[in-house]
């Protein structure tokens, strides 16, 4: 025990008999030493508590336990799928797709593409293969040239020169043309 050396003065680091004289610093350890006699250590009785309390705060801890969210919770994303689908996205091409299937419906395009299938002889200019399945390319990209003149409507379409130019048109074979789309959509 420290006690039994002397209490040591906070003041100047001495002892009590060197403070206090020898009589004094008697008196004064055992009314010390009464005073504490009925005293308790805070922690006496409580081996293991801090153990115990750190357990038990883990475990009833909601940062410890399997953390969910609370009930009703919604992610940010719901409901969200495909919300910058349409006129917002990015690759938005104002509807292009839709004029591009109906202008190949009509029958100036027909005309277009049986000028330039006269014109190769229905023979692929790539490989030269004849008498297979063949398909009239667009040099410039139909799409390209959709979006280039602004067409929206079959009148648009029907009044644009450089659309049926058989210039802008080339006869492939269906594998030479799927060549042709590599990389691009
Ligand atoms: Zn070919």
């Amino acid at each position: 025990m420290v006690r039994s050396k002397g209490i040591i003065s906070h003041r100047k680091g001495l002892t009590c008999e060197q403070e206090y004289g020898k009589e004094r610093a008697i008196a004064i350890k055992e009314k010390s030493r009464e005073s504490h006699k009925e005293q308790v250590a805070w922690n006496k009785g409580l081996k293991d508590c801090n153990k115990g309390t750190k357990a038990g705060f883990q475990k009833g801890h909601p940062k410890f336990n399997n953390y969910s969210f609370p009930k009703g919770h919604k992610p940010w994303n719901t409901g969200m799928k495909g919300f910058i689908a349409g006129k917002n996205h990015w690759n938005w091409r104002g509807g292009i797709s839709k004029i591009d299937k109906l202008i190949r419906q009509i029958p100036e395009y027909k005309l277009w593409r049986e000028k330039i299938f006269q014109r190769d002889d229905y023979t692929c200019k790539y490989c030269d293969t004849r008498g297979c399945y063949i398909e009239a390319h667009h040099l410039k990209q139909f799409k390209i040239l959709l979006m280039l003149y602004g067409i929206k409507s079959l009148e648009n379409a029907r009044s644009c020169q450089e659309l049926w130019d058989t210039n802008n048109g080339i006869t492939l074979c269906l594998p030479c043309h799927n060549k042709t789309k590599l990389g691009r959509k």
